[in-house]
C-alpha cells in the first residue's frame, strides 16, 4: 500500500496537496527503466547529450518564474531567493552540458604498446536529497550525472517535493529520453532505502544529516557501492581584532539567517577576538535587528518561516527560557511555522548550542584569545563543511585557512556555493565534493586499456 504526505504552506500552514508516495515496487520499475535507457543515452554521440543537456537548461530557463513561486509555497523561501535557486539550477545545468564533449581520459606512456584510459558511466544513480535547498541540491547531483552519461533516479526529501517533480517534467519537456530521470517522492525508510538496497543502483548521492548518511554508508558498504555523502555542518564565523568590523558585522546576520538558517552551511558560530568582542556585538544587533522576516511571497522579505511545526519544534528546543539571549529580531505572529533571529552567548565552550547542527536563525558568538584559539575553536567540532575567516591580514588569512578543518572557507566575504569550484565536507561533514570543474569524474569509472603494437 503506498502511503501519502500532506504538503502544508509553511508560510500559511494551508495545505497544498495530498502527494502520493512512491512504493518500492515502482522504484523496482524505474530501476529497470533507468538501465535501459542509460544505455541508449551513453550510446548518443557526444555531441548529441550535449545537446540535450542545453535544451534542458533553457527549459529550465523559461521556467523560472514557476519554480520559484513552487518553492515560495511549499518551502517558504522567499521569493527573491527561490529565484535564484532555480537560476542556479539552469546554469549548474549549462556549466555540465560542456562535460559530453570533454569528458578526457588519458594517454599513458608504457612498453611495448599503448595505454588510454576511459571515463565510463557508472549506470544508474540515486540521489537522495533534503528539505532545506531541495532544486538547487538535487541538480548538483543529477546535473553532472547526466552529462557523464548515466541515468539518474531522485528521491525528494518528503516535504518539499514539488520542484523536483516539476525539473522532472522539463526534462522530458526537454527531450531526454523516458526513464533516463526520474523523480520517485516517498519515504526515506522506503525509496531511499531501496535506492540503497538495489544491486542496479550503482552510485548513491545523499545530502542530509550526519546520522542518516551514515546509515546509507553502510548500506552501500554491502554492494561496495559508489557514495557521495553531503552532511551537517556548524560552521565558524572567526573575526580577528584588525578585521573590517562593520562590514563582518553587517553581512553575519545574512551567513547565518538565509533560508532561516535552515542551510549546512549557516555560519552558526561567530567566533570574535576577545579585545573587540563588545564592539562586535554592538554593530551586529542593528543588523540583526533589521533582518526583513515575514511572508515569503513579499519581494523584500530577507527571512522567511521554517519548513514545517516538527522543524519549529526542534529548532525551538535549542532555545529554553533560561538561554542567555543577547539579542533578537522579529517574526510575524499568527499562522505559519515562524522563528525570529535569534543571538545566543553560551554558558560555556562545552554548551550544546556549539556543538550540535540547529538548522535554524540561531547563533552564538564567543571571544577567542589569539590566532591558535580560533582555529582550536574552528575545528572543535566533529563537522568541517563551511567557514568565514575576517581580518586585514593575508599572512593570518592563510594561516587560518589553512588551519580549519573544512572544506569551503571564505575570507573577508561568507559566500559558499558557486557552482564552478568544488564544495564539500570534512570529517562528518561528508565525504567526496560535488560541483566544480572534476564533478563528472565523480560519476565515472576508470577503465584502463593496454593496446600492444607487437
Ligand atoms: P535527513 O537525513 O532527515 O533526510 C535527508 C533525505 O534522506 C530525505 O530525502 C529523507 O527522506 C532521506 N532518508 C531518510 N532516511 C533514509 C534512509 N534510511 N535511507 C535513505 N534515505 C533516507 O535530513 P533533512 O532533515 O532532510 O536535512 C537536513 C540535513 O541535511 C542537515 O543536517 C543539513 O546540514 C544537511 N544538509 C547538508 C548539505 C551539504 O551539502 N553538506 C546540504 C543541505 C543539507
Amino acid at each position: 500500500m503506498a502511503s501519502s504526505i500532506q504538503l502544508i504552506n509553511p508560510a500559511t500552514e494551508a495545505l497544498l496537496q495530498d502527494l502520493r508516495h512512491s512504493t518500492v515496487q515502482e522504484v523496482d520499475e524505474a530501476v529497470a527503466d533507468a538501465v535501459a535507457a542509460q544505455r541508449l543515452w551513453a550510446a548518443l554521440p557526444p555531441a548529441e547529450r550535449a545537446a540535450a543537456l542545453r535544451r534542458f537548461a533553457a527549459a529550465v530557463d523559461a521556467a523560472v518564474e514557476e519554480l520559484a513561486w513552487l518553492e515560495v509555497t511549499n518551502s517558504g523561501h522567499p521569493i527573491g531567493q527561490a529565484r535564484w535557486e532555480a537560476g542556479h539550477v539552469r546554469d549548474v545545468l549549462a556549466y555540465y552540458a560542456a562535460v559530453p564533449e570533454r569528458l578526457l581520459g588519458a594517454q599513458i606512456p608504457v612498453a611495448g604498446g599503448i595505454d588510454v584510459t576511459f571515463l565510463e558511466a557508472i549506470g544508474v544513480v540515486g540521489i537522495i536529497v533534503p528539505w532545506n535547498f531541495p532544486m538547487t541540491i538535487a541538480a548538483w547531483g543529477f546535473a553532472p550525472a547526466l552529462a557523464a552519461g548515466n541515468a539518474v533516479l531522485l528521491k525528494p526529501a518528503e516535504w518539499t517535493p514539488l520542484t523536483a517533480l516539476r525539473l522532472e517534467q522539463l526534462g522530458l519537456e526537454a527531450g531526454l529520453p523516458a526513464g533516463l530521470f526520474r523523480v520517485l517522492p516517498g519515504e526515506g525508510a522506503v525509496v531511499g532505502e531501496r535506492f540503497v538496497s538495489h544491486p542496479l543502483v550503482r552510485k548513491i548521492v545523499f545530502t542530509g544529516s550526519t546520522a542518516t548518511g551514515k546509515k546509507v554508508m553502510r548500506g552501500c558498504a554491502d554492494q561496495v557501492k559508489a557514495v557521495t555523502l553531503e552532511l551537517g555542518g556548524k560552521s565558524a564565523n572567526i573575526v580577528f581584532a584588525d578585521a573590517d568590523l562593520e562590514k563582518a558585522a553587517s553581512s553575519a546576520p545574512g551567513a547565518v539567517f538565509d533560508n532561516a538558517g535552515q542551510d549546512c552551511c549557516a555560519r552558526s558560530r561567530i567566533l570574535v577576538q576577545r579585545s573587540v568582542y563588545d564592539r562586535f556585538l554592538e554593530l551586529l544587533e542593528p543588523a540583526v535587528k533589521a533582518v526583513r522576516v515575514g511572508s515569503p511571497a513579499e519581494e523584500d522579505t530577507e527571512m522567511g518561516p521554517l519548513v514545517s511545526a516538527a522543524h519549529l519544534a526542534k529548532v525551538a528546543s535549542y532555545v529554553p527560557d533560561d538561554s542567555q539571549v543577547a539579542f533578537r529580531g522579529s517574526a510575524p505572529a499568527g499562522p505559519g511555522f515562524w522563528f525570529a533571529p535569534t543571538v545566543l552567548l553560551p554558558a560555556s565552550r562545552g554548551d550544546r548550542i556549539l556543538t550540535e547542527e540547529i538548522f535554524g536563525p540561531v547563533v552564538t558568538v564567543l571571544p577567542f584569545d589569539d590566532e591558535a584559539d580560533a582555529i582550536a575553536l574552528a575545528n572543535a567540532t566533529e563537522y568541517g563543511l563551511a567557514g568565514s575567516i575576517w581580518t586585514r591580514d593575508i599572512g593570518r588569512a592563510l594561516r587560518v585557512s589553512r588551519g580549519v578543518e573544512s572544506g569551503n572557507l571564505s575570507v573577508n566575504s561568507n559566500s559558499a556555493v558557486r557552482y564552478s569550484t568544488p564544495f564539500g565536507g570534512f570529517k562528518h561533514s561528508g565525504l567526496g565534493r560535488e560541483l566544480g570543474p572534476d564533478a563528472a569524474t565523480a560519476f565515472t569509472e576508470t577503465k584502463n586499456v593496454f593496446i600492444s603494437t607487437d
